[in-house]
């Protein structure tokens, strides 16, 4: 998978840079970095392989804030089930479950599809045990990511496994971090991943949020999901769970709160005030029933707010597509058909998902500079895309991951002509439904 020269023709690029420029004209990829946008100068582009893309669309590579990649394998065995019994009964059991070699290939399948859908950046929340499975398979990949170990030192209900010793899943993070933040030249950072108020104690989410603080790093984990949230804060330390999230120093610019459905004002307004970010994910938030984020209301306080597919189990697409265009949707019977424009869900899932990973400078955007991250849609042939239109309202309305045509990441050309280039993809869902037998055998001693 080596970085290529590649001189992109006649392209309409929507390069959601400041001006939200939509250009005419030609991409040149050198070094990995975007080198040239609108005009290429053929003396610059001596050698690099030509790609005459006859009208296809270009545009930032989307970056997807709340990822479980560790779940891929259980898609469709956990559905039309209340939250807390889904988690319970279905998801904890089986992360319990996995080991370094199927975790490895639930993370390769979630990569994948992820790959695939033109996703080219994520925020993983990962599991318990193993993460340098999910190191290995996103270094494989290409994609960049920032991962984590999710940690749970709370709670007796989860499966045995799933129980930490607060002082263990700290030691654990920090030799994760060690290990992974930085590689593949900042490729891949490592973010705290402690699982939800819920399942960690005060004295480890504080840990957290000074490490995080004194490493530069990120902090990612559920919040306000469900009403339950709410009541298990204030009945335990009398505060929303936003507010103690707070308290114990989980919010700020670096961190990534997840779902964000069950917020009052105060709670918008300690967000906005830390520019803390909410990772809205409709399709989950949907399936579980867990309700609709109110994102008008966050853009009025303002709140950063990106996207991202949550797990497999619980949406069950790793889809950017199909976020977007229920991102778009789901606000308009109660705001109006004005309150979330195209234009607006496009920005959630590029460059408002690499500010919230603070890779903004190098990603969420096509402009001279910034690292080859670059999806190529080919709407022009489809006839649901057709026969043209508005781009940004057909990215966001009616393009799917079957428009995918090409996906460059860091300048390395994953996806070409619609196909993963050096993965074996039979052979990969052929071992993965194998691995799924041998992770529903273990599971059952916890089920
Ligand atoms: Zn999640």
């Amino acid at each position: 998978m080596k970085q290529r020269e590649v001189w992109l023709k006649n392209a309409t690029i929507v390069t959601m840079n400041p001006d939200r420029q939509i250009l005419d004209g030609d991409l040149l990829i050198q070094n990995g970095r975007i080198a040239a946008v609108g005009d290429v100068d053929p003396a610059q582009a001596v050698g690099a392989e030509v790609l005459n893309l006859d009208g296809q669309v270009v545009l930032p590579g989307f970056v997807q804030c709340h990822i479980h990649l560790c779940q891929t394998l259980m898609r469709n065995h956990a559905d039309d089930m209340v939250l807390i019994d889904w988690l319970k009964r279905r998801i904890w059991p089986y992360e319990a479950s996995l080991t370094p070699e199927t975790l490895h290939t639930s993370a390769e399948v979630g990569l994948a599809e992820l790959i695939l859908g033109g996703t080219t950046a994520l925020l993983d929340m990962g599991t318990v045990h193993h993460t340098d499975a999910i190191g290995e398979a996103v270094k494989a990949s290409g994609i960049r990511a920032h991962i984590g170990k999710c940690m749970m030192d709370l709670g007796d209900e989860a499966p045995a496994p799933m129980q930490e010793d607060t002082d263990q899943s700290f030691r654990e993070s920090l030799r994760l971090h060690q290990t992974w933040d930085g590689v593949d030249e900042g490729r891949i950072r490592y973010a705290f991943a402690p699982r939800f108020a819920v399942s960690c104690t005060e004295d480890l989410l504080r840990r957290v949020g000074e490490a995080a603080a004194d490493l530069g790093c990120h902090i990612h984990t559920h919040s306000s999901e469900t009403e339950y949230e709410n009541e298990f804060t204030m009945a335990r330390y009398g505060v929303s769970n936003i507010e103690f999230l707070k308290q114990v120093g989980i919010t700020g610019e670096r961190s990534v709160l997840a779902h964000g459905v069950h917020v009052d004002d105060d709670d918008c307004q300690i967000l906005a005030d830390s520019q803390t970010c909410i990772c809205h994910c409709p399709s989950s938030n949907l399936k579980l029933a867990s309700g609709i984020a109110n994102i008008p209301r966050y853009d009025e306080f303002g709140v950063p707010v990106a996207l991202g597919a949550d797990g497999a189990p619980c949406n069950n697409n790793l889809d950017a597509f199909i976020e977007m265009r229920l991102a778009a949707l789901l606000q308009k019977p109660f705001h109006g058909p004005q309150s979330m424009p195209a234009e607006r869900v496009l920005q959630l899932a590029t460059i408002d998902g690499a500010r919230a990973l603070g890779i903004d400078d190098e990603v969420g955007s096509v402009e001279v500079g910034k690292s080859a991250d670059l999806v190529v849609l080919n709407l022009d042939d489809d006839p649901g895309c057709g026969p043209g239109g508005d781009v940004v309202a057909r990215i966001v309305y009616t393009a799917q991951k079957h428009n995918v045509q090409h996906v460059f990441a860091s300048g390395r050309h994953l996806v070409d002509k619609g196909e993963l280039v050096g993965v074996d993809l039979p052979r990969l869902m052929a071992r993965a439904r194998q691995d799924f037998k041998e992770v529903a055998r273990q599971m059952e001693r916890w089920c």
